[in-house]
């Protein structure tokens, strides 16, 4: 298998963006992963990279978007940050990606069992990871059940993966709201910008 070039990244349309990820994660679940020669990537993409989709996702070891969507060198940008939230720095991230490098998707992936989210379920403090984790409060604030603060928490497993889907939403809004490129280029049929869950006991990606 061949690494992206300039045409094959222009004929991927957004919707076809999306069903390439869709087709890898059950190649992924099948253990049938595309045969690639990864160092010929490396060697097809020396001067240049055509990547088709963005993803936005969890530090979590256990959710790399190229495993888990079965891409090779050059498929996807992969913007990582604990509790996949935005902020300026990562929304010029994916202004680069859809903008000038050609990306047709942007996907924001949350995932079940999340330890930020947990954090912030819990509102855990402990040195920079505060600030961090203070990021994901508005998603715990916006999931309206359970009432009983004592089921809250990180132990309520079920509401934090409630949280974790709000927050992928809630991501979504921000960058339709904070990034006038991604607005507008998700307008004119230019990008989709999606959400999924990785659900960490089965590989499983539901896309949103
Ligand atoms: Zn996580």
């Amino acid at each position: 298998m061949k690494a992206l070039t300039k045409e094959t990244q222009a004929a991927i349309t957004p919707q076809k963006a999306l069903e390439l990820l869709k087709e890898g994660n059950e190649r992924f679940l099948k253990s049938s992963q595309a045969n690639r020669d990864l160092l010929g990537q490396v060697a097809d993409t020396t001067t240049g990279q055509f990547p088709f989709a963005t993803v936005l996702h969890c530090i979590d070891s256990r959710v790399s978007a190229e495993l888990i969507f079965d891409q090779g060198v050059g498929d996807v940008f992969s913007i990582r940050i604990a509790g996949n939230f935005v902020n300026e720095d990562i929304l010029g991230s994916m202004e680069f990606a859809s903008k000038l490098a050609g990306t047709k998707l942007v996907l924001v992936l949350g995932h079940t069992s999340c330890g930020a989210v947990k954090g912030a379920c819990d509102h855990a403090k402990m040195g920079n990871l505060t600030k961090l984790i203070e990021k994901l409060t508005p998603a715990v604030d916006a999931v309206s059940e359970p009432k009983d603060q004592n089921l809250r928490n990180s132990q309520n497993i079920d509401f934090v993966n409630e949280v974790a889907v709000t927050n992928v939403k809630l991501t979504i809004d921000r960058i339709r709201k904070e990034s006038e490129i991604l607005n507008e280029m998700e307008q004119n049929g230019e990008i989709i910008i999606a959400g999924g869950m990785y659900d960490v006991s089965n590989g499983k990606v539901t896309f949103l």
